[in-house]
């Protein structure tokens, strides 16, 4: 069978993750948390499921769900979506991301990606048939050229791929990268997709200037969110999208026939949950002392690096330790060590030799030290 997607095989998360568990190496590949949620959580969807919210939800997610969405996005951002026409619940963030794609790429369209990008973006887009067009971030800083980026928009640009805070790289949008997008596409047929599933993990006292918060990306741009990031709960697959009302139109018509619609009892669940804002507000102090945990526990290797931004991934270059490529390097630390990472190399179209390895610090404190223990002997 000729494939639609040749050049597609299994995710790095799943590979890593799989050597990990056959090698009994410290997992710190696929981004997931290492510890449980809240039994609040666990509590509330018990209670659901005995009240007998077991059958289908509405297509657009639980009104309830909704209504709460619109609320802590208002309470956050300032930002009014409204929950009957703009919010969206999904199977997960990955769900969002495609439908999105695909409510609004037709073949032959353009789509700017910025890379290194998370694995989904580009099979979605090109099950679609639009064709990625690359902008490459590098190491240090994965600073933004905004005049490349400018330069490689043409009348086929028709959408273009964000991701802050950023995975792998842990890099966060400054408001000049939100204005510099919205002077790109102002006036322009140019939609927008946010990728904010890390929305409420950044460090060292920064804000997550959300693409809504522009009043002309606002008008443009589906924010795509999940909360399996924000509430330990990457297994449950629900996320969401905002967007406004004529592109959530757009937006539904796929969702309706991709899933049609998302795990009810959870849904209640999440809606209850959202209402104490504490909840999500405590994440930067929860994962920064993570992160500089970890960040401690290495800062005597050789392994170089930018404490990250947000998200909860690390990535540090590897240069001074070993000319091997970043696969070869992750699957010999798995085996040698006992430390899964993955390589940043995956996120990245062409081939590169950045020598880069990204770690995730969504983990138990004891088992970051032990990471830590055993890199610092590189
Ligand atoms: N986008 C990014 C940047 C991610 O890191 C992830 C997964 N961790 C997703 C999307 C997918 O989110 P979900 O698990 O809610 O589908
Ligand atoms: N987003 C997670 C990561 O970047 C993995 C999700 C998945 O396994 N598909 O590690």
């Amino acid at each position: 069978l000729p494939s639609k997607l040749p050049n597609v095989g299994t995710t790095i998360f799943t590979v890593m993750s799989r050597l990990a568990q056959e090698t009994g190496a410290i997992n710190l590949s696929q981004g997931f948390p290492g510890f449980d949620c809240s039994p609040e959580l666990v509590a509330l969807v018990e209670t659901y499921l005995r009240r007998g919210a077991n059958q289908y939800a509405p297509m657009a997610g639980v009104p309830v769900l909704r209504d709460a969405l619109a609320h802590k996005t208002l309470a956050t951002y300032g930002v009014n979506y409204d929950s009957e026409t703009e919010i969206t619940v999904t199977s997960g963030a990955t769900e969002a991301l495609y439908a999105a794609v695909a409510a609004v790429v037709r073949p032959g369209d353009e789509v700017l990606v910025f890379e290194p990008a998370y694995d989904s973006y580009v099979p979605a887009i090109e099950l679609n048939g639009g064709i990625p067009v690359f902008v490459t971030l590098t190491p240090p800083d994965f600073r933004i050229d905004w005049e490349e980026v400018r330069s490689k928009v043409t009348n086929k640009t028709r959408l273009i791929m964000v991701n802050t805070p950023h995975n792998p790289t842990g890099r966060v949008w400054t408001t000049d990268d939100l204005n510099q997008l919205a002077g790109l596409v102002q006036e322009k047929p140019i939609w927008v997709v946010s990728d904010e599933v890390y929305e409420h993990i950044l460090f060292d006292g920064r804000t997550h200037h959300s693409l809504m918060t522009h009043p002309v990306l606002r008008e443009r741009t589906f924010v795509c969110g999940s909360f399996g990031k924000t509430f330990h709960i990457t297994g449950w697959k629900i996320g969401y999208c905002l967007a406004p009302a004529g592109l959530t139109t757009e937006f539904r018509k796929v969702h309706q026939f991709l899933t049609f619609s998302t795990v009810t009892p959870m849904q209640y669940a999440l809606a209850d949950y959202l209402g104490d804002p504490e909840r999500y507000e405590s994440l930067p102090a929860f994962y920064e002392r993570k992160r500089n945990l970890f960040l401690d526990s290495i800062s005597g290797s050789r392994f170089r690096f930018k404490p990250a931004e947000g998200s909860f991934f690390q990535t540090v270059s590897y240069a001074e330790i070993t000319d091997e490529p970043d696969y070869d390097l992750a699957v010999r630390l798995t085996k040698e060590i006992g430390i899964a990472s993955i390589p940043v190399s995956v996120f990245y179209q062409q081939r590169n030799d950045y020598q880069l390895l990204r770690f995730c610090f969504a983990k138990d404190d004891e088992m970051l030290m032990r990471a830590g223990e055993r890199l610092s002997r590189l």
